[in-house]
């Protein structure tokens, strides 16, 4: 073996290059060096153990002596090694290496201590297999400081992903409006703009449909604000729920609400109107008792047809719901 070459070696003072180690020495080293060194029969029993190694385990040096490895592995690291040793194959076949690996072990107190293992197959100079020996570096500490290291990072990850909810929820603030959940006039403006030159682009028409409460003054007279207040969120969920993905329902400001269309063309987006109408007209809102009915007037007009700007637009939608409340309320009023 290896050792045995070393000791003659060192002991010949004739040799031309005289080796300083012996196997003494590399013990004495591997031992400072903090490391464990063990040596296993062909079966994977102790033959020898390190003081290191020893201590690492909680055992005494000879306790472990004749015992299998595989009684100071925890289960997953038996199966890990298994595993290893099953993809090794034949320890005598020439392609028989080193194994390095990682894993728990059991010490004699139960607790678990942490190792990294280099281990080779052992032969004497006649090639018959004598079993295994090894290092093994206690890694408990890294293990640990890992450990801890994934925790803060959860913890890390967690807060940042607080910080994000956070954030989308201001966003969300700033751009809804707070009573019907719909977006409100600054964000309706902004998306409009937007809408409109991607229109342009894509030469695709762009509606848009106003509504205002009619007579809504007399809700807040008759039933109190509140009642209003509940009357509008009805209608924020009217138009929430029955717009397409694509279309920006808002509130423009007090009774008046805006949905505006990328797309849709003007027949479309009257059609769409009526709808709305209609489902205004039938729906009841029930506040503290009482059933309100509302109805709403509608203007709708379309780029390119009715406006070339945003103001152009809003305010061709205007004049057309004021001339339907004119026309009595409760309709709906497009390009004649
Ligand atoms: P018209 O059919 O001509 O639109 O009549 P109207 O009464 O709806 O019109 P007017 O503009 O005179 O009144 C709008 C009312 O909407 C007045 C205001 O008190 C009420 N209003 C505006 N914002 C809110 C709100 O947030 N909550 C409630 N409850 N009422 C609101
Ligand atoms: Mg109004
Ligand atoms: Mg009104």
């Amino acid at each position: 073996m290896l050792m045995d070459w070393m000791d003659r070696n060192a002991m010949n003072p004739a040799a031309p290059h005289r080796r300083l180690l012996t196997e003494s020495r590399l013990f004495a080293m591997i031992n400072a060096s903090g490391d464990c060194f063990w040596e296993l029969d062909v079966d994977r029993r102790f033959v020898y153990i390190s003081e290191n190694l020893a201590r690492m385990l909680g055992y005494g040096a000879e306790e472990l002596v004749g015992r299998s490895v595989l009684e100071v592995l925890t289960p997953e690291y038996k199966l890990e090694v298994m595993r290893l040793a099953m993809q090794r194959g034949d320890p005598k076949a020439a392609s028989a290496g080193a194994m390095r690996h990682e894993g728990a072990f059991v010490r004699k107190d139960g607790s678990t201590t942490w190792g990294d293992t280099v281990s080779v197959p052992v032969f004497d100079d006649a090639g018959a297999h004598l079993g295994y020996f090894g290092i093994t570096r206690d890694i408990t500490q890294r293990k640990h400081d890992e450990q801890a290291l994934r925790e803060a990072n959860a913890q890390l990850q967690a807060q940042v992903q607080r910080i994000n909810q956070l954030h989308e929820q201001v966003r969300e603030q700033t751009i809804r409006d707070e009573l019907t959940g719909v977006y409100n006039r600054r964000h309706f403006v902004a998306v409009a703009e937007r809408e409109l030159a991607r229109a342009r682009r894509a030469q695709q028409p762009l509606s848009l449909v106003m509504l205002d409460v009619d007579h809504f003054k007399r809700v807040n007279d008759d039933y109190g604000h509140p009642a209003g207040d509940e009357a509008l969120r009805v209608i924020g969920l009217l138009l929430r729920s029955t717009s397409r993905a694509e279309d920006l329902a808002c509130r423009l400001g007090g009774e008046e609400f805006a949905v505006l269309m990328p797309g849709m063309d003007h027949p479309g987006a009257v059609a769409r109107a009526q709808e709305w109408r209609a489902a205004l007209a039938s729906l009841k809102t029930r506040f503290a008792g009482v059933d309100l009915s509302l109805t709403a007037s509608f203007g709708v007009a379309t780029y390119p047809q009715h406006a070339d700007t945003l103001d152009a637009l809003m305010s061709s939608v205007d004049k057309r719901l004021y001339r339907a409340k004119e026309a009595g309320r409760n309709q709906v009023i497009g390009a004649e």
